[in-house]
């Protein structure tokens, strides 16, 4: 299996040139820190919202190099955690929230059409299979709650042969199907960031904020060789902003991984996997398996190292025993690819929130941050560009007073107590993961480390 610095989906998409470093002061009226979607997304809005605007966007890197241009492209919202969502927001909060990325990801697949992108943008559903009876309940609670609240076609009840009809891996049971699509990832954020570089964003790349100081009339922001001085700025640094003072206590760093295969059409047509479906297992470290125009799976193992005081380097970015983790479950779940070539594989950061949802803070009446996309942000950051943006441009509507945005919840602990339990629960959960999708009870030791995060009040996995 191959590996490169930037996966497969950034080689299938290419890059543009690189945008020079930032060498001089400059002024703004909007400073982005952070060249993801949630970056771009905020830029896209704050122009939407004001032509004029004058906008810096910096980036570290380049455009993409970060999770949104390596992730597996599952374009969706947060229906499947609906359960998450009333107990951190209430009924109202939530079927707002919901309702929000799910307009989110319809926008997306709108702006493709709009801006004459093929991000290969295709909406076949979020299906996630059981695969053993100990993993049949997962979900149900989902299911229940769309249900009270209203909205039962948002979480659907599959039974074995309709959600065998989507996808007949050997082992699947029953499903629940939420909306949801699937994207090129890398085509996006290259498409975003080309347009914006067009519309006048000035955007530098290998530039990255090394601080940002809030002044009582403005933003100044530094990188190696610039400043930018700036009536606002957001912080739309991805994992990285786990190593920032003010979210230090927020995030867990944890990391997913990745492979391709070669093109297997006739494996797809096997399964009967041909409607697009982005498909979940139910191990709380979850796989997950997506199809690509071609007809290759992409498929990914979300239970990957976690970082030590969100330090972004090493396994975060390419964990050999985690990319064989991944092969080995897609040949569980489809047995049919044994002896078919997995093209390459890539890791990349996630930024783990202790609710696993994402939140806009204010760091300061002139500062915003967004984090805690806990490897659901393809969709949502289109959502959380729009309230940034809105934000910084001083537009109050709907979305800027969704519960998502406010003084930021819940904390994990400090370092180093928070890799070692990190290490320590992650360990149990591959255990107890590996348990359970074979049929068997997990240990009383593994459930209960397992279960050490939630009398934290911390969520964890799926
Ligand atoms: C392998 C993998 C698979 C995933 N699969 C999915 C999926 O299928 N569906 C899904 O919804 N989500 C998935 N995710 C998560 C998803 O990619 C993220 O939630 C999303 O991309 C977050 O976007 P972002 O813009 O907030 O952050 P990022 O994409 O991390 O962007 C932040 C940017 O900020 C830059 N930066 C950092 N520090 C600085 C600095 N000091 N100065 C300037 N720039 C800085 C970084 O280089 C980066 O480009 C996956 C993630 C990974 C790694």
């Amino acid at each position: 299996m191959r590996h490169t610095a930037d996966g497969w989906w950034a080689e299938e998409a290419g890059f543009s040139p690189a945008r020079p470093p930032l060498r001089e002061p400059l002024d703004a009226d909007l400073v982005i820190v952070g060249g993801g979607f949630t970056g771009l997304w905020t830029a896209w809005r704050a122009l939407e919202l004001d032509p004029a605007c004058r906008i810096v966007l910096l980036e570290r890197d380049r455009c993409g190099h970060g999770p949104s241009g390596r992730n597996g492209g599952f374009c969706k919202g947060l229906w499947m955690n609906l359960p998450a969502l009333v107990a951190h927001h209430g009924d109202d909060g939530a079927l707002a929230v919901a309702q929000a990325c799910e307009d989110a990801v319809t926008a997306i697949g709108g702006w493709c059409r709009d801006e004459g992108v093929d991000a290969w943008f295709r909406t076949g559903g979020f299906l996630s299979v059981s695969t053993s009876p100990l993993l049949d309940p997962v979900h149900a609670d989902t299911v229940a709650e769309a249900r009270r609240l209203g909205v039962p076609d948002k979480a659907q009840a599959l039974d074995p042969d309709a959600t065998r009809s989507r996808f007949a891996g050997p082992a699947v049971r029953g499903g629940v199907l939420v909306p949801g699509a699937t994207i090129q990832p890398a085509r996006l954020v290259r498409a975003l960031r080309d347009r914006l570089i067009d519309q006048g964003v000035a955007l530098f790349e290998h530039s990255p904020a090394l601080a940002v100081d809030e002044f009582s009339d403005r933003v100044l922001v530094r990188t190696v060789h610039g400043t930018v001085r700036a009536a606002r700025a957001v912080l739309a640094a991805g994992p990285a902003l786990g190593s920032t003072r003010p979210l230090r206590r927020r995030l867990t760093i944890g990391s997913s991984h990745a492979i391709v295969t070669e093109p297997v059409p006739d494996v797809l047509a096997h399964y009967g996997w041909t409607g697009g479906e982005a498909v979940v297992d139910r191990r709380t470290l979850l796989d997950y398996l997506r199809t690509t125009p071609d007809g290759r799976i992409v498929s990914g193992w979300g239970g990957g190292r976690p970082a030590a005081g969100a330090r972004l380097h090493g396994p975060v970015w390419c964990d050999p025993a985690a990319l064989d983790r991944a092969a080995r479950h897609l040949l569980e779940l489809m047995p049919e690819v044994r002896g078919r070539t997995i093209e390459q594989g890539w890791g990349g950061p996630i930024d783990i929130s202790p609710s696993t949802l994402p939140s806009v803070v204010p760091l300061g009446p002139r500062v915003d941050a967004a984090y805690g996309f806990t490897g659901r942000g393809v969709g949502p950051t289109r959502l959380v560009g729009e309230i940034l943006a809105a934000r910084a441009l001083g537009h109050a509507d709907d979305r800027t007073r969704l519960p998502i945005v406010g003084p930021a919840r819940g904390s994990v602990p400090p370092e180093p107590i928070r890799w070692l339990g990190a290490t320590l629960v992650r360990a149990a959960l591959i255990r107890k993961d590996d348990d359970e999708a074979a049929g068997r009870r997990a240990g009383a030791a593994e459930r209960f480390v397992a279960g050490l995060p939630g009398r934290l009040g911390i969520t964890v996995g799926r």
